[in-house]
């Protein structure tokens, strides 16, 4: 007789923009933990050809698209950046859209657990398909100056944007488990090898 395979447990991995969610991320899969991020589903959504760009174009006219026809990510960003209505619309057509692609993905998951890395695990609402969280935690000084020298951005614009998004109080608010990404990478490595070995005796996330 053959017996079902158990469906894996979905841990949210969370942080702020440059706290160290893609590098942590990148350890899982090392060791073998499928994992999706809600950031490049989201750009999945919106590739050549898909519905969602059609609407996009339709809605914010040709000036966000690139001469190649691709998504002008960073023109896209400065239409609905200061424009509150404009990106609840964008939010209204592309969350549903994500959410399927996520589900997808996680879906063919083979590994004990999966993880779902998203920036707005909190505030979307996606934590509530997760059945653990953990917070990538840096301070945010530290958090501007990778990020900064990561995209070559202005300061303005990262601060803009981290508080756009969750407060650090919130998520922390929400987590099970905490890293804190203030060391170096062999530091981050041997803090997901500690959470892994952890998850592994856990079920359903509990
Ligand atoms: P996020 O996905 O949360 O936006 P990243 O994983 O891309 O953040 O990390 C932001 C930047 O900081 C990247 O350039 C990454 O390589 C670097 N970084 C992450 N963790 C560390 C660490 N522990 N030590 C040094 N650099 C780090």
């Amino acid at each position: 007789m053959t017996h079902p395979v158990p469906k894996p447990w979905i841990l949210g991995l969370t942080g702020g923009i440059g706290s160290g969610k893609s590098a942590a991320a990148q350890c899982f899969i090392d060791l073998g933990i499928h994992a999706v991020d809600a950031d490049h589903a989201a750009r999945w959504v919106v590739e050549p050809g898909r519905p969602a760009l059609a609407s996009i174009v339709e809605h914010f006219g040709p000036g966000v698209l690139q001469a190649s026809g691709e998504l002008d990510r960073a023109a896209l960003r400065q239409l609905i950046f200061s424009n509150p209505e404009q990106r609840r619309w964008l939010e209204a057509l592309l969350h549903p859209l994500v959410r399927e692609e996520i589900a997808a993905s996680l879906s063919r998951a083979t590994s004990p657990y999966a993880i779902l890395v998203s920036p707005l695990l909190i505030e979307s609402g996606q934590y509530r398909t997760t059945q653990r969280v953990l917070v990538i935690d840096v301070p945010s000084e530290l958090q501007i100056a990778r990020t900064m020298q990561r995209d070559n951005t202005s300061q303005a614009q990262v601060e803009a944007i981290l508080q756009a998004q969750a407060q650090r109080e919130e998520r922390l608010r929400h987590a099970d488990d905490v890293l804190v990404n203030d060391r170096d990478p062999a530091w981050l490595k041997s803090e997901v090898e500690r959470l892994h070995h952890f998850y592994l005796t856990l079920t359903g996330g509990h």
